[in-house]
């Protein structure tokens, strides 16, 4: 990213603490939602968006000299859900997407040997395994059955090994529609873990590695059904001069034919990586309309609640994660759905776990797999 302390600071004057950024509606007569998850749980100024400015104003000018730990979990324990950008982009005309601006911060402070364990035992886990889990032994799970082919699905470390429903349900998506794919024999993770944390000098391993298989493959369009993956290979990868899309972009291409059915009535969540970040707003929802009903929750596209698993939020502040999924599922609910249907392996992971605490027999999918039963 590499953005200048002139182009930060500039950014950080811009917030005029009007904290339009934490609420989900520009309309005092209709209802006001909370729209920063971290804000919210945490319920203390320094949580959202230009509190977390001020902190960072703060670590530029060298007024921080051994941070807190309030103050880090004030940086970290933030999803990057990118909400607060899209709110702020509204209303005034800051340039830097506040999640950036916040990934910026927690890289200087891990330049300063400040980033928490939570954090540090990923990039040690990747140094040993290269997936962000630790996992050994499922490696070669998924065969390289076409090397040949002109498309890759690149799987990524969670649908491969804490979500593989996605994987196997992509797979069999390409089986069943006579698509030859690859798949990488050595994949590692795609380094968007340790780009979120603020740890980028580890990840340019990763990148280089990725890049040199994928080359080497000669695929010419790769597919991801994580959009945390396909974020990080669309801005932080240098161009390769191959096709990147989301699993949704390339079933809408495709023009998947299945017998519609819209039995299920389901509630679509929009992944803050494939909508805020990335755009991806139409392709979803025009594959899914082919196999389910959906009916829309109060806070969608750009407005979407965050599912609260990103950011390294998961991994160091599980109890906050599994909040934001609870209250996602609260509102899937109060919108009648019986499923919750999204397009990422984090939220299906963190969604789920959430449902299965509550117990109150919410499903939770990935398009995906809908689209396998379909077919
Ligand atoms: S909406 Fe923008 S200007 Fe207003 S408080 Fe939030 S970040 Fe600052
Ligand atoms: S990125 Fe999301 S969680 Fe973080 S401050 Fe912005 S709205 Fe809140």
């Amino acid at each position: 990213m590499g953005l200048s302390r002139d182009e930060i600071l500039s950014a950080i004057y811009h917030c005029v603490k009007c904290k339009l950024c934490s609420i989900a509606s520009f309309h005092p007569d209709e209802e006001w939602l909370p729209l920063c998850p971290s804000g919210q749980f945490y319920g203390y100024q320094a949580f959202y968006a230009p509190g977390k400015m001020e902190i960072f104003r703060e670590l530029l000018e060298g007024n921080i000299s051994e941070p807190s730990e309030g103050l880090l979990k004030a940086v970290y324990a933030c999803t990057l859900c990118g909400a607060c950008y899209e709110k702020c982009s509204k209303v005034s005309s800051v340039e830097i997407r506040l999640p950036d601006l916040f990934e910026e911060m927690r890289r200087e402070l891990a330049e300063k040997g400040w980033a928490l364990d939570a954090h540090r035992n990923i990039v040690d886990k990747i140094n040993v395994t290269k997936n962000a889990y630790g996992e050994v032994g499922n490696k070669n799970r998924y065969s390289n059955k076409y090397p040949d082919a002109d498309v890759l699905y690149f799987i990524g470390c969670t649908a491969r090994y804490r979500v593989p429903e996605i994987a196997d349900s992509m797979i069999a998506i390409f089986d069943k529609s006579g698509i030859r794919y690859q798949v990488m024999e050595d994949e590692w993770c795609c380094g968007s873990v340790l780009l979120r944390t603020g740890q980028k000098e580890a990840a340019e391993t990763l990148i280089a590695h990725n890049m040199d298989e994928i080359k080497a493959s000669g695929a010419k369009t790769v597919v991801f059904t994580c959009p945390g993956c396909l974020s990080t290979f669309r801005h932080n990868y240098p161009d390769m001069g191959v096709e990147l899309l989301h699993s949704t972009e390339f079933l809408a291409k495709l023009g998947i034919n299945v017998a519609e059915n819209r039995d299920k009535k389901v509630t679509y969540h929009d992944p803050c990586h494939l909508g805020r970040d990335l755009g991806i707003y139409e392709e979803p929802r025009a594959v899914l309309t082919k196999v389910a009903s959906i009916t829309t929750m109060k806070r969608e596209r750009e407005q979407a609640w965050c599912c609260g698993s990103g950011g390294g939020v998961k991994s160091a502040f599980d109890d906050f994660a599994l909040w934001c999924a609870t209250e996602r599922l609260k509102e899937a609910r109060e919108a009648g759905a019986e499923s919750l249907v999204s397009a990422c392996p984090f939220c299906k992971r963190n969604l789920k776990e959430a449902a299965e605490k509550e117990g109150e027999g919410m499903e939770v999918y990935d398009i995906v797999e809908l689209v396998n039963e379909a077919l």
